[in-house]
């Protein structure tokens, strides 16, 4: 197994996003993984990565709350391994409503957390990878959503806005650091099987949304992992600005 260096997953304990932790600690990255609260399944987490033999920390993070983020990175510093790799996963999604019903505190927190936590974790991410020789580098993987292109009219606009925001960040930013060593690519999932639907008030979404699809179900977190350590590895080394759907023909 090659020693790939050091992977950030936010949003790294249930998921996506620990989809995403246990595959690539099996590629061989070091991975530190967040959370927001749920510190006991991130420390379980973390503890199977181990006991499977790779490597693997978590560090609690808000990411819709700048210092948040800035002491992330400090613990991050304090790894003592160059960061290759960036899973930018945290998002959000508030219970279904039509635009008119929508507090704006509710369309502030999904914009702090989806956009303008996924915009200061790549910065911070690129300030420790970016190198202007194009030696160094690394790979970034922001986690958008096909509600980026579908809209989400009626239920949730907010979040649809939010990811749009984060398919035009992955294409501006794949140009901006294409000299300078640092891919950026998105994944944009369709209906994935995990307790962000619950969380948002409609369990049954998962269902009900998946046997309407092409392919007639729901996808699985690991399902979009291996779309995401594939845009992280070196056979996507040609590969920037782009942005995969991964939604079962959506
Ligand atoms: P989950 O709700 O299963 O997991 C969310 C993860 O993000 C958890 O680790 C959670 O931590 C963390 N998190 C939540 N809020 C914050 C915050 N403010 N700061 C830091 N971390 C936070 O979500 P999914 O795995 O389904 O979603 C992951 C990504 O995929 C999101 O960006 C989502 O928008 C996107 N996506 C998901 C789809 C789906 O159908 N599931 C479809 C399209 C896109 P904790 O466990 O501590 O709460």
């Amino acid at each position: 197994m090659t020693e790939k260096g050091l992977l950030l997953v936010t949003g790294g304990s249930r998921g996506i996003g620990a989809a995403v932790a246990k595959r690539a600690a099996k590629k061989g990255w070091t991975v530190a993984l967040t959370y927001r609260s749920n510190r006991q399944e991130a420390e379980a987490l973390v503890a199977s990565i181990r006991d499977e033999g790779g490597r693997a920390s978590c560090h609690q993070c808000d990411v819709g709350d700048e210092a948040s983020i800035l002491r992330l990175f400090e613990a991050i510093d304090g790894l003592d391994q160059p960061l290759r790799g960036l899973v930018n996963n945290a998002g959000i999604v508030d219970q279904a409503s039509p635009l008119a019903a929508m507090t704006t505190e509710r369309m502030r927190r999904v914009f702090d957390v989806n956009i303008l936590g996924a915009f200061i974790v790549a910065r911070e991410a690129i300030r420790r990878m970016a190198r202007s020789d194009g030696t160094a580098g690394g790979a970034i993987v922001n986690v958008s959503s096909i509600a980026a292109k579908l809209g989400g009219a009626g239920t949730y606009v907010d979040y649809a806005a939010s990811k749009g925001a984060i398919d035009t960040l992955t294409v501006g930013l794949g140009l901006e650091l294409a000299g300078q060593g640092v891919r950026v690519n998105a994944v944009r999932p369709g209906i994935i099987d995990t307790d962000i639907h619950a969380d948002a008030g409609d369990p049954q979404r998962v269902d009900r949304v998946g046997s309407s699809l092409p392919m007639q179900r729901a996808g699985e977190p690991e399902e979009v992992a291996d779309a995401i350590l594939y845009l992280l590895s070196d056979e996507a080394s040609y590969v920037t600005g782009a942005l995969l759907d991964v939604s079962g023909g959506r």
